[in-house]
């Protein structure tokens, strides 16, 4: 007896955003799930990537897949074997591994956002302060720009409301 891993569901009927616009929306679910490595699996694999090869939110579709670490099935028009041959899942991985290295100096930079921020208005270079801080030049860039992109936020919303009162 085969034993089936199937996918009861197509990738458009996930619980994400971009699913009301999957093209697999009404296509047969078997088609993203082929068994095995016979020719019925290969032509299933091909009907599966003709339809994403359609599909206007493929890319986020992979992405999905990538990120929840989707083992089996067709998902943005690539295949398991297809993700990991492309690199896909070891850069995602190595990416998480980067971001996670990356983080406690990161909270440290936010918790002494003021600080930084008049450092770096005193002329004092990011690498400086990275030093004072005991963090590294990317983590207080990273973070000055973070700071940067919440201003621009906090006045567009101010304006925002200005206009709307
Ligand atoms: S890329 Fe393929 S599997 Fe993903 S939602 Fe679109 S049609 Fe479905």
């Amino acid at each position: 007896m085969t034993t089936k891993t199937r996918r009861p569901i197509t990738p458009a009927a996930t619980a994400t955003s971009w699913q009301s616009s999957a093209a697999c929306r009404t296509a047969d679910p078997e088609l993203f799930f082929p068994v095995g490595k016979g020719p019925e699996a290969e032509h299933r694999t091909a009907q599966a990537k003709q339809v994403c090869a359609t599909c206007p939110v493929q890319d986020d579709c992979r992405t999905w897949a990538l990120e929840t670490g989707q083992t089996a099935g067709i998902w943005g028009g690539t295949t398991e074997a297809d993700r990991w041959d492309a690199g896909m899942l070891q850069t995602l991985r190595a990416e998480r591994r980067s971001v996670e290295r990356a983080r406690p100096a990161f909270d440290r930079c936010l918790a002494a956002q003021d600080f930084i921020e008049e450092r770096y208005a005193a002329g004092v270079s990011l690498r400086r302060i990275g030093r004072e801080l005991g963090v590294g030049y990317d983590a207080v860039r990273r973070a000055l720009r973070f700071f940067e992109e919440q201003a621009a936020a906090e006045q567009a919303a101010a304006a925002g409301m200005e206009t709307a009162a």
